[in-house]
């Protein structure tokens, strides 16, 4: 039986309060096709409001002590806890992702809530010697002031704490704006906010288009931070935008990443992590396994065995336990897959398996897609080069480590990668020149941990990350503080 919500239409989050919007438009749980809740519409003048309203609130918050900021991010912790079979149930009928990755997902969350409330205790600067005598010098991160946080369906809570909860602690108020598929983690993480007792005002939630919404706090001029997660086309535009106003833009985008099945590697294991990293979220994950960069010596082993084991894939609606491969987020995502497996086989790529939309019986309703498996391509191929984003994944054959390597490389993304083998010397080769933000030794592609920095190189970002310590970065200015105590004037580099 699925969770229901309190309320059929779902309200801005605004000064701490729930602000109706006249103009909604209707959610649709993927795997059934039904409407699941309204979510509003907003207009610019809503995001006028949130803005004004952040703006004040933290003044405030950037004086309360980062130890005193951590308490209430203890808290959400423990909501999120709490909750959690809640949020995961919630966030299966709104996305479509199965039970148990729903549940990962929302563990992902309680990890990085009390994980980056340590920091309040910590965010630490540096204190250096000073070139002169009788002087201190020191540098400490300052907050920005507000920061605007737009965020992708496919990770709705996990990608919304990896930017909220830095920005929080580092001292900023935060403007939110979810995807409009998957309002309802918003809504709940707002309603834990709320209760773990943030002051009003420090996170605002914005529910609207991206043209509409994410655009106004794209040009606002009273939002010194961008912190974005979506594809590359949003992206390009987002940063050229940023980049005219001088604004500081943290963009994480798609990936095209690959496994490299070497021909030593234990070919029971790749199977496995190949299946969960090509098929889990439906290849829906920024990290997907989309390609499989395999040694000619064992294709033809890996292509029977991942045949085999592709039998055991359930399909259906996340809800229930035994399914593997939920439903595709909507329509417009099933047709983008169906064009790229009519592109796979005009390029001469084999089709092994799937290839087709199910749309039948329990399928009827909702948007689902067979797992899909090409093989014989070539590094070149569109199919092997761009994000495909949905259960489909390719064989390309190669002939060397290096080859895999170059192969592994040749693409416009660089977000995560994964080699198979035993050799200790090719793990050690490969980790050092894998050019991805992300590199797994003999596990899938996918699993990031919430205390390392996430994010990728080339065409997946533009040089930030989500995540880890390293999200502070994004949030935090750097100040050198001089304090001069010899009480006459030094001058740098001159009264040496
Ligand atoms: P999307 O770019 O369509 O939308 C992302 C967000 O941007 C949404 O909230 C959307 O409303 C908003 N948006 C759309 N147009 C906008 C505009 N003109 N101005 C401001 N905001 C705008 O992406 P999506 O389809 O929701 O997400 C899938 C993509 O996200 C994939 O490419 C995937 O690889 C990527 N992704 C990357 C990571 C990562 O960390 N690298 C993680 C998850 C997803």
């Amino acid at each position: 039986m699925a969770i229901q919500l309190e309320t059929r239409k779902l309200a801005n989050f605004i000064n701490g309060e729930w602000v109706e919007v006249s103009e909604s438009t209707g959610v649709t749980n993927p795997a059934t096709g039904e409407e699941i809740v309204q979510v509003p519409l907003s207009n610019t003048s809503d995001v006028e409001k949130a803005v004004q309203v952040a703006k004040e609130a933290q003044k405030e918050w950037a004086l309360v002590p980062a130890p005193q900021r951590a308490e209430v991010l203890y808290r959400v912790g423990y909501l999120l806890k709490e909750r959690k079979e809640r949020l995961s149930q919630l966030l299966t009928q709104e996305n479509g992702k199965v039970i148990e990755e729903a549940r990962g997902e929302v563990q992902e969350g309680i990890d990085m809530a009390f994980y980056i409330a340590g920091e309040g205790r910590r965010l630490f600067g540096q204190t250096t010697p000073a070139e002169l005598k009788n002087k201190f010098a020191m540098s400490q991160r300052a907050p920005v002031g507000v920061v605007g946080i737009i965020t992708p369906w496919n990770f709705p809570i996990a990608i919304a704490t990896w930017k909220s909860f830095p920005a929080i602690i580092a001292g900023n108020a935060v403007v939110w704006k979810p995807a409009t598929e998957t309002p309802i983690m918003a809504y709940e993480l707002a309603k834990i906010f709320e209760v773990a007792g943030l002051p009003k005002g420090v996170i605002n939630v914005v529910f609207g288009s991206g043209s509409t919404v994410g655009d106004a706090f794209v040009h606002h001029t009273d939002i010194r931070v961008i912190s974005f997660t979506g594809s590359n086309d949003t992206g390009r535009n987002i940063a050229a935008a940023c980049g005219k106003q001088l604004k500081k833009v943290s963009l994480e985008m798609g990936g095209k990443n690959a496994v490299i099945v070497m021909d030593d590697a234990d070919l029971e294991l790749a199977v496995e992590a190949i299946l969960w990293s090509a098929f889990g979220t439906s290849g829906q994950r920024c990290t997907a396994c989309s390609r499989v960069i395999v040694h000619e010596a064992v294709k033809e082993t890996l292509e029977e065995r991942l045949l085999a084991a592709m039998e055991y894939l359930t399909i259906g609606n996340g809800l229930n336990e035994s399914i593997k491969v939920g439903p595709i987020i909507n329509k417009a995502g099933i047709d983008k897959i169906k064009s790229y497996i009519e592109i796979g086989k005009n390029e001469g790529a084999k089709l092994l398996a799937g290839g087709y939309e199910l749309t039948e019986g329990e399928y009827r309703q909702g948007n689902y897609f067979a797992p899909t498996l090409f093989t014989d391509a070539t590094a070149d191929m569109r199919i092997a080069q761009e994000e495909i984003f949905g259960p489909v994944v390719s064989l390309i054959p190669v002939k060397s480590f290096e080859e895999a390597i170059e192969v592994n490389n040749g693409v416009e993304y660089g977000l995560s990668s994964s080699i198979f083998t035993n050799d200790v010397n090719r793990v050690f080769k490969a980790q050092r020149d894998l050019d991805t933000g992300i590199v797994y030794v003999n596990a899938g592609t996918t699993g990031a941990e919430i205390h390392l920095p996430f994010g990728g190189t080339k065409g997946t970002g533009n040089g930030h990350r989500d995540s880890g310590v390293q999200a502070l970065d994004v949030f935090t200015e750097w100040k050198a503080v001089y304090v001069d105590y010899s009480g006459t004037l030094q001058r740098a580099q001159i009264d040496v």
